[in-house]
């Protein structure tokens, strides 16, 4: 994913910081590194974090419900996000924190020897370790282990069309719906996370959208009615949509965190534009946490938290009151317990 130019300049090409490494360099993401005219990746392998978490957590709600999912991050974003709840992993440079090496093949072992359904690319942006997730997501899919990527959505079309095929899910973390928002507060572009979102759609895989609804900052109504409008348009009313709670973290430790009723009132917008899922997130008991039939409005699936504590599917996956089929890809796979093991 990358080129090289005159007196060995690296121009990356991975994510749409589209960043020119001059020899001995690293890119804005830290990771990647100008090595006499050849571009290496410091992130191989190297995981901050090795969990076992419920899919839900990711978010996902409507993907193999209820299934576990073994966690790995690295670190380093392509992101400068204010308000990271990770930042003490997304914004440090190779050597600042410690690591754990762990290779492709040891990551899928431990994933099917906890009984987990897919591995998550989560806690760190993702992308930063595309050659990892590449060569960790083949072996899997021979596996059977799904693939899932929580991501911020900056990658080029390039780079997502040669590992699409071996992603299964995607989180995509939408911030705020301006230009001016983006540029602000996360040192990024809002137009490539659109186009990389609407390309994994197109592309098969799985999308679940999360918003981070931040006081004064992206909680203005008309910008959520722009974002699920285009929401609509682009990624239609079956994908889901979850609305999450802010808390103060980081450079926003002193904004108070998203009153609930912000939630709801953005819930019902979205509603009204014509999504089917909506979900309010890190408000655990919230009803709005459930899954409802978009047709007749029964309840489908019930949870607290990240648990399910009620399914209601008939056979086939469909509303027992009306027979509508949901978007829920996989089957429910009810857990005995919900672990939030760091291995
Ligand atoms: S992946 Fe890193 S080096 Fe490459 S363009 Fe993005 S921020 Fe720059």
């Amino acid at each position: 994913m990358y080129e090289v130019l005159a007196k060995d300049i690296i121009h990356c090409k991975l994510c749409p910081k589209s960043c020119y490494i001059a020899p001995n360099k690293r890119g804005f993401c830290k990771v990647r590194e100008n090595d006499r005219g050849r571009l290496f990746t410091l992130a191989y392998g190297e995981t901050t974090a090795q969990a076992i978490d419920p899919i839900e957590k990711k978010p996902l709600f409507n993907f193999w419900p209820g299934s576990l999912s073994f966690s790995i991050s690295t670190i380093s974003c392509t992101f400068s996000c204010v308000w990271c709840q990770n930042w003490n992993i997304s914004q440090v440079a190779p050597g600042e924190i410690r690591t754990e090496e762990i290779s492709p093949e040891d990551a899928v072992k431990l994933a099917k020897k906890y009984g987990c359904r897919s591995i998550s690319y989560t806690y760190n942006e993702p992308f930063v370790w595309y050659e990892f997730i590449m060569d960790t997501a083949k072996i899997a899919q021979k596996e059977n282990i799904l693939n899932v990527m929580v991501t911020n959505g900056y990658v080029t079309l390039e780079a997502l069309d040669q590992i699409a095929p071996f992603i299964d899910a995607a989180n995509v973390d939408i911030k705020g719906f301006t230009e001016g928002f983006y540029r602000k507060y996360c040192a990024a572009e809002l137009k490539p996370v659109l186009n990389a979102t609407t390309a994994m759609k197109d592309k098969g895989i799985h999308v679940e959208v999360t918003n981070l609804i931040i006081p004064d900052l992206n909680d203005n109504s008309e910008e959520i009615r722009e974002m699920c409008k285009w929401h609509v348009e682009n990624l239609g009313e079956e994908t889901p949509l979850h609305l999450s709670r802010f808390y103060p973290h980081y450079r926003l430790a002193s904004t108070p965190e998203t009153p609930v009723s912000t939630l709801e009132k953005a819930q019902k917008i979205a509603l009204e534009m014509g999504l089917h899922y909506v979900y309010v997130g890190n408000v655990p008991g919230h009803g709005g946490e459930n899954t409802y039939c978009p047709k007749c409005k029964a309840l489908l699936i019930e949870r607290n938290g990240f648990d399910i504590t009620e399914w209601r599917l008939a056979p086939g996956k469909s509303c027992p009151e009306c027979g509508f089929k949901p978007n829920i890809i996989g089957e429910y796979e009810a857990r005995s317990r919900v672990p939030h093991s760091t291995i």
